[in-house]
């Protein structure tokens, strides 16, 4: 018999139009799960989403049939994901990936519509039309990335899900890719689904933060309040361990022990106990519920219930 493993609980996202809305937590927070979600995109063998809604421009992505959900991966949501290669095809060239793209949400252009596309594209990300043909092993890390999210706004779509856009890129050129993600957002208006582990990349690009811990939210407030004001304790120690460079904030430090526990035995009461240094009695057996600490910040822990 299988384990049921809760991934994520009770999530509730409100992405605004043309907005960044970050996901952050540690590698298996659930982050990614959430966005596999939203898609209906989790292996039917190993997950499934069994109550919930998912709501986009007023329809509930869960009550569509499988053909209507692909019209909607495929021209209203697209997601990038952490490693370029996972959705480039090395054998074939760059101009063939980006014009397939295209053919495949406008069934009736010409050939040389389909190549005056690519070349806006390509523009469009940075990169010299003039490389079109060559294939993905010629470019670097982040030219690839550029290329994928190239072909991931090729149906126009009204929300990008990235899951670590950044992650597996060279340091100097990780600002370059979200530069450009930001400048698109800026043109086309785009809404982000943004999710890293990386508060400072969170920082950079997001109006609006979730905090996740073993499949929960645990904070989630406006980029603003969330970084002047983190309440919860583990958002305090994520933050907490990004260099501050302030040092009379160092005495705030509270350093985050330990490994995160496995989500098929998540521990009892508020999930993050086990790490916890304000822990109490009652955190060990009951979940703290998301309360509303400030003007739209919600918070889990039962420091704040009690204050
Ligand atoms: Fe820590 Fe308790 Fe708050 Fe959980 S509910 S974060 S254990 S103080």
């Amino acid at each position: 018999d299988l384990e049921t493993v809760s991934a994520v609980n009770g999530i509730n996202l409100r992405i605004a139009k043309g907005k960044t809305y970050g996901l952050v937590g540690e590698t298996g927070a659930g982050k990614t799960t959430t966005a596999l979600s939203i898609l209906r995109l989790l292996p039917s063998n190993t997950g499934r989403i069994t109550n919930g809604k998912i709501m986009f421009n007023g329809r509930d992505l869960l009550r569509l049939d499988e053909p209507q959900m692909r019209a909607v991966r495929g021209n209203l949501i697209s997601m990038v994901f952490q490693d370029p290669m996972s959705s480039l095809n090395p054998v074939y060239t760059v101009d063939d990936q980006i014009g397939e793209a295209i053919r495949l949400h406008n069934a009736d252009i010409s050939k040389e519509e389909v190549e005056k596309r690519v070349d806006d594209m390509l523009q469009l990300v940075g990169i010299m039309p003039s490389r079109k043909n060559d294939y993905p092993h010629q470019f670097s890390g982040g030219m690839k990335q550029r290329v994928v999210i190239a072909i991931a706004l090729c149906c126009e779509p009204e929300l990008l899900i990235a899951d670590e856009p950044t992650t597996a890129l060279d340091v100097s050129v990780q600002a370059q890719v979200l530069n450009i993600m930001k400048d698109l957002q800026r043109q086309q208006g785009l809404t982000y689904l943004f999710i890293s582990h990386d508060l400072s990349t969170i920082h950079y690009m997001c109006d609006r933060i979730n905090v996740m811990y073993l499949g929960k939210v645990v904070e989630s407030a406006p980029k603003s309040a969330l970084f002047a004001k983190p309440t919860h304790p583990y958002t305090q120690a994520l933050l907490a361990s990004i260099p501050v460079p302030d040092p009379s904030k160092k005495k705030q430090r509270v350093p985050l022990a330990g490994e995160i526990p496995s989500p098929a035995n998540p521990p009892s009461g508020c999930r993050f106990h086990t790490r916890c240094k304000f822990r109490e009695p009652i955190c060990e057996t009951t979940a703290p519920p998301l309360i509303k600490v400030g003007e739209d910040h919600y918070v889990a822990c039962h420091l704040c219930s009690n204050a």
